[in-house]
């Protein structure tokens, strides 16, 4: 978490006012709203004439919101809702697929190739095979699992020349502080969605930039809030904290410091124990700053993974279930590992703003050590 969204815990001194309220404490909290509201708009350089902005509880609402409230918006006869994803999209994404299904709607998932990099050609078919749905596109620009980038800017392009309105959600939540000018978005799609916890800011609270020619029927309804957007009354606190861990971000990340880390720290890992790992999507054309992601040729997750906390390295595996058993994770599946492989995704994720005694040879070090004794 930032440092400054920190200490604004720590110091609890909340604007417990509504900000719906017209007495002077509600004004308060409006104002702290409205701050953080000019401020990503002055950061992503968007027009307020031409977009909305509302704040909500995380992605996977956002996510939620969009797809079944474009589903339900298409329920008459003879009209239809079509869902495009990914098959490395997040969950969140991924889980709509059985919604619209029980709504008798499409979906489609296109297929990434073994750089996890779309194949965009499939599109085509796909479309035409229901020629006359209305088309929504989430398009994810950075994959939580391997880090691996899409090219934005050409991928809504392409999705721009074909002969039919396509709707295009950007799942933009793990771009920040991950890749370079990462609030340049290109303004092209019809909505953008982020959430706090992955940029220092605190969970449950995230926000969406949504062109204002996007029919969104708003999901949560109620008292009217934020235009009518997002009902429920607003968290003025979680508001200010992206604010906090945003400008906290700006003015001390050091990206290219970052991306030099995670590559000697990769490098090494490669030289050393290139006999038993793999890094995923190696050969994609452009991955994050900060994600490592493993697979190990010779033991499953769950064994390295208590191995790796026991030496102190806090790193995630693919795809765990309740009973603590690892799955194979679908994402290393859609891009065609085997299953054995799937099941020894390893992430290790480098903090945005590594502290000043974070000693990239150290963790590279530790990590060469304990993967080292399954290398057999
Ligand atoms: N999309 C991506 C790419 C994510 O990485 C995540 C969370 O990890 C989500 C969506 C869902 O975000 P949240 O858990 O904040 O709702």
């Amino acid at each position: 978490m930032a440092n400054s969204v920190k200490e604004y815990l720590a110091k609890g001194d909340f604007s417990f006012a509504n900000p719906s309220s017209v007495h002077s404490s509600g004004k308060r909290s409006r104002q702290i709203v409205n701050e953080t509201r000019d401020y990503l708009f002055d950061l992503f350089e968007l027009n307020e004439k031409e977009w909305s902005l509302f704040f909500h509880s995380g992605a996977t609402e956002a996510i939620n919101s969009f797809f079944k409230s474009f589903a339900l918006a298409q329920i008459s006869p003879g009209r239809k809702a079509l869902g495009i994803a990914s098959s490395v999209d997040h969950s969140a994404v991924y889980q709509q697929l059985a919604f619209y299904q029980l709504l008798g709607m499409n979906f489609e998932l296109i297929d990434v190739d073994s750089n996890g990099e779309i194949v965009f050609s499939m599109l085509q078919k796909k479309l035409n095979t229901h020629l006359s749905a209305k088309a929504l596109f989430n398009l994810t620009w950075v994959n939580n699992e391997t880090g691996v980038v899409w090219d934005l800017d050409s991928l809504i392009g392409s999705l721009q020349k074909f002969d039919r309105e396509i709707f295009i959600h950007v799942d933009a939540v793990q771009s920040i502080g991950k890749i370079k000018d990462w609030w340049k978005i290109n303004q092209k799609a019809h909505a953008y969605t982020y959430s706090a916890h992955k940029f220092g800011g605190p969970k449950g609270i995230g926000f969406t930039f949504l062109r204002k020619d996007f029919p969104l029927f708003p999901l949560i309804q109620g008292g009217g809030q934020q235009a009518g957007l997002r009902s429920g009354t607003e968290n003025p606190d979680g508001v200010h904290c992206i604010k906090l861990a945003l400008e906290e971000l700006k003015s001390t990340q050091n990206m290219n410091s970052l991306i030099s880390m995670k590559n000697s720290i990769e490098k090494t890992l490669v030289e050393e124990l290139g006999d038993s790992i793999e890094v995923v999507g190696h050969r994609a054309k452009l991955r994050n700053a900060n994600t490592i992601s493993l697979v190990h040729m010779k033991r499953t997750a769950d064994i390295l993974l208590t191995a790796l906390d026991l030496a102190g390295l806090e790193v995630s595996s693919g795809s765990a279930c309740s009973s603590g058993s690892v799955l194979p994770s679908r994402i290393l599946l859609a891009m065609g590992y085997s299953e054995s492989l799937a099941k020894s995704a390893l992430r290790l994720s480098l903090p945005l703003i590594p502290s000043a005694d974070y000693d990239k040879d150290e963790v590279a070090q530790r990590l060469k050590t304990v993967l080292a004794r399954f290398r057999d």
